[in-house]
C-alpha cells in the first residue's frame, strides 16, 4: 500500500450527538486516526465499502436509520471491523447487535482511553483490516517534517519541540479542509467550548507560529484569517508508516 492510500485511511463514526461526535473525533486523532463522520444510511453505506475505511464505530441510536438495521446492512457487504455504541441499560439491544455481526459494543457513558483500547483490540483480530489503518508517524510542512512520536519538528534552520497542544493544533490545520475556525480549534486542541474571554488558543498558535518559524526559516507559516480562522501557507500532509 503506498503512503497516500495509508494516509487516507479513516475510521467512520456514526454518532449523532454532538459532544460523543466530538469526543470521539478528537480522540481518534489524538491517536493517530483520521476520522470521518456519516448519519444517514446511504453514505454510512458508501463510506463503510471504501477500502480505506479500517473500522466503523456505530451508534445503535440513530435518529433517522435503524443502527441495527444499517450494522446488518454493512456486514452483509464488508468484513469491515464493527463497534457498536450503545446505551447503558440496552442489554437486549447489545446482543442483537452481535448478532446482527458486530464485533464489539462498548458502552456510553465511555472513556476515550477505553474507546481506543476496544478499537484496537477489534483492529487486532481483523488483521486485514489493520493494515489499512492509519498510521500516521509525521506530519510534513513545507520544508520540515514533524515526528508524531516525539513531537520534534525539523526543517532547514532548526529542531523544535512542540507541546501536546502545538501538536495537535498542527494536526487540526492539517486535517482540515480550509480555516479551521477558532471553535473547532477549542474543541479539537482544548477540548472545551470557546469562550470570548478565553485567550489560551492565541498563546498556543502564537507557540506554534514562533516554533515552525524558528525551523523553517522565512515568512509566518500560520495564515490568520479575519473571521474565519487559521489556515497554514506551506503545503502540509500525513506522512503514514507501515501497518501493523
Ligand atoms: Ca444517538
Amino acid at each position: 500500500m503506498s503512503d497516500a492510500q495509508a494516509a487516507a485511511s479513516f475510521v467512520l463514526v456514526v454518532e449523532d450527538e454532538p459532544a460523543i461526535q466530538a469526543m470521539i473525533a478528537r480522540t481518534l486523532r489524538q491517536h493517530a486516526f483520521q476520522a470521518r463522520v456519516a448519519l444517514r444510511r446511504d453514505e454510512v453505506l458508501a463510506l463503510a465499502g471504501e477500502e480505506a475505511c479500517v473500522a466503523v464505530l456505530l451508534d445503535l441510536g440513530l435518529p433517522g436509520d435503524d443502527g441495527m438495521d444499517i450494522a446488518r446492512a454493512l456486514r452483509g457487504r464488508s468484513d469491515v471491523p464493527i463497534l457498536m455504541l450503545t446505551g447503558r441499560a440496552a442489554v437486549r439491544e447489545r446482543v442483537s447487535g452481535l448478532e446482527a455481526g458486530a464485533d464489539d459494543y462498548i458502552v456510553k457513558p465511555f472513556d476515550p482511553d477505553e474507546l481506543v483500547a476496544r478499537l484496537r483490540a477489534v483492529l487486532r483480530r481483523k488483521p486485514k483490516a489493520e493494515r489499512n489503518r492509519a498510521r500516521a508517524v509525521a506530519i510534513r510542512l513545507g520544508a520540515g517534517r514533524l515526528d508524531l512520536a516525539t513531537r520534534e519538528f525539523a526543517g532547514p534552520s532548526g529542531r523544535e519541540k512542540l507541546t501536546e497542544q502545538e501538536l495537535r493544533l498542527l494536526r487540526a490545520m492539517v486535517d482540515n479542509d480550509g480555516p479551521l475556525a477558532r471553535a473547532s480549534a477549542y474543541g479539537l486542541v482544548l477540548g472545551r467550548k470557546w469562550e470570548p474571554t478565553d485567550r489560551s488558543l492565541d498563546v498556543h498558535v502564537a507557540n506554534l507560529r514562533r516554533k515552525l518559524r524558528a525551523a523553517l526559516g522565512g515568512e509566518d507559516p500560520i495564515a490568520t484569517l479575519r473571521g474565519q480562522g487559521y489556515e497554514l501557507r506551506a503545503p502540509a500532509s500525513t506522512e503514514a508508516g507501515e501497518g501493523g
